[in-house]
């Protein structure tokens, strides 16, 4: 398609209009053919960038577990919908300061050692996982950028030749323009879609706030230090979030427990230490 300069601006008016509609009914100007391509783009992008994203390479026999344990358990439950449409994929990042895990469109779930190292049950785990999970499932990543780079995606589309050109903007968009942050209520939606798929699996279905009440407890909700402000940058209202999760609880007919004091079963406290701690240290 060729278009001169006038034609480009009523392009870019009427997409304005287009993708101010699509924001305002959340819709997303992906397909999940896109989502694909574009975590697969990304993903070659973190693997190509050791010093800031390094693979871990400790006992191989870590990973192993908690795919076949956690990751592929949870894919399984019944509400996760495009387990066969997505490439679902777990990777390690060996980074012992960064205490956090982020999804890409598409399925692939990073979690670093250094979260790995905190967490102390496989119930907390399984509920980050799970969080995790949602990002991609929701797809929460292009549906954002719908709404905030649709416009310059689309006109780019439309004036370039290279159709391929549409998945590479959006992956440098994805990574230059801090897009792993999530919206308040994108963050919202995962723990609440954690919770509906832990329900299907062997963990407390209340699993991802865990997390939230051992930072809490430790006191590190205040602080700043270097990981943990990656972490809050990602995933604001710790406190916040505990609450609400325990209203989730309540309102499905469930205990709620803190990490604890739980006494019932879905926790998996020792198996945790055995086969994830003692072979990190
Ligand atoms: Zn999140």
């Amino acid at each position: 398609m060729k278009l001169n300069r006038y034609g480009a601006v009523v392009v870019s008016i009427a997409f304005t209009f287009f993708i101010s509609a699509c924001s305002s009914l959340g819709l997303n100007i992906f397909s999940d053919a896109d989502e694909v391509a574009l975590g697969a783009n990304v993903a070659s992008e973190i693997a190509a960038d050791p010093r800031e994203y390094p693979v871990f390479r400790g006992d191989p026999s870590i990973k192993q577990y908690i795919n076949d344990r956690i990751f592929n358990h949870i894919l399984a439950a019944k509400s996760v919908q495009k387990r066969s449409i997505y490439t679902y994929q777990l990777e390690i990042i060996d980074r012992p300061d960064i205490l956090n895990a982020f999804a890409l469109p598409g399925g692939r779930v990073y979690v670093y050692t250094g979260l790995l190292k905190y967490l102390d049950t496989e119930a907390a785990l399984a509920g980050v996982i799970g969080h995790e999970i949602a990002h991609a499932e929701r797809r929460h990543a292009t549906k954002r950028m719908t709404t905030q780079y649709g416009t310059a995606m689309l006109i780019s589309l439309v004036l370039g030749d290279n159709p391929n050109k549409y998945v590479e903007i959006a992956a440098n968009l994805f990574a230059g323009l801090s897009l792993l942050a999530n919206s308040r209520s994108d963050e919202d939606e995962s723990d609440k879609f954690s919770i509906d798929y832990l329900k299907d699996t062997r963990y407390y279905p209340g699993g991802v706030k865990f997390f939230f009440e051992k930072l809490r407890d430790d006191g590190k909700v205040s602080t700043a230090s270097g990981g943990l402000e990656t972490f809050l940058s990602t995933h604001p209202d710790p406190v916040a979030r505990i609450t609400t999760t325990d209203q989730r609880l309540k309102e499905i007919g469930k205990e709620v427990f803190s990490y604890k004091n739980y006494a019932g079963q879905g926790v998996f406290r020792d198996e945790y230490k055995r086969n994830i701690l003692d072979k990190l240290n």
